[in-house]
């Protein structure tokens, strides 16, 4: 009985460990984290940044992908080996793309989506234009909005989201609160993406 237990749970961790491969490894590579600040620091507003938005979303959406991997062994797992390890496989993978993919229908967004990017897009025009707060407009993304470097105006109301840098808090720390998040922004003080 307990070792049906201990299987099916090992079984769905090494599932939602799977899942969040493309998320929790891809981005943090260092050569694709050169042109940012290092967390938890501010980030300049730029293309690149807007850039980063739209490819987190990706990584989001990549581990539906990633998913066939725990659905496949989980497959083989029932037909020929332990069936409670594949059932708890099957469980969390199955789970992830069935809750992400009515998610998408019900019109629930990834913590970085596209809408977002068009804000922070929209935040660079005003601060190139006429219309900027101040004659030298940096807008930089803090922890729970972005604002401007040179005058302190809010620009966006926008808590920050995981942006894929590598943490700060260490690989444990930082692996455990992605884990916890899923990336979405934690509001609480003294917290970072
Ligand atoms: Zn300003």
């Amino acid at each position: 009985m307990w070792i049906d237990f201990f299987e099916f749970f090992s079984g769905a961790i090494m599932a939602y460990l799977i899942t969040r491969i493309p998320y929790l490894t891809f981005p943090r590579v260092k050569s694709w984290n050169e042109q940012f600040p290092p967390h938890p620091g501010p980030i300049y507003v730029d293309a690149h940044l807007v850039q980063r938005v739209l490819h987190m979303r990706m990584f989001y959406w990549l581990a539906i992908v990633f998913a066939i991997i725990p659905l496949t062994f989980g497959w083989i797992s029932l037909a020929h080996g332990s069936a409670p390890f594949g059932f708890g496989l099957w469980t969390v993978a199955g789970w992830l793309v069935l809750s992400r993919i009515t998610g998408f229908f019900a019109g629930e967004e990834a913590p970085c989506n596209k809408q977002m990017a068009m804000r922070l897009q929209q935040v660079r025009n005003i601060s190139d234009s006429e219309d900027a707060c101040c004659a030298f407009a940096q807008p930089m993304w803090e922890v729970t909005s972005v604002k401007c470097k040179s005058c302190g105006i809010v620009l966006l109301n926008e808590p920050r989201p995981d942006l894929g840098r590598p943490r700060s808090d260490g690989w444990i720390m930082g692996f455990v609160r992605l884990i916890l998040t899923d990336g979405k922004p934690i509001m609480a003080v003294d917290e970072e993406e």
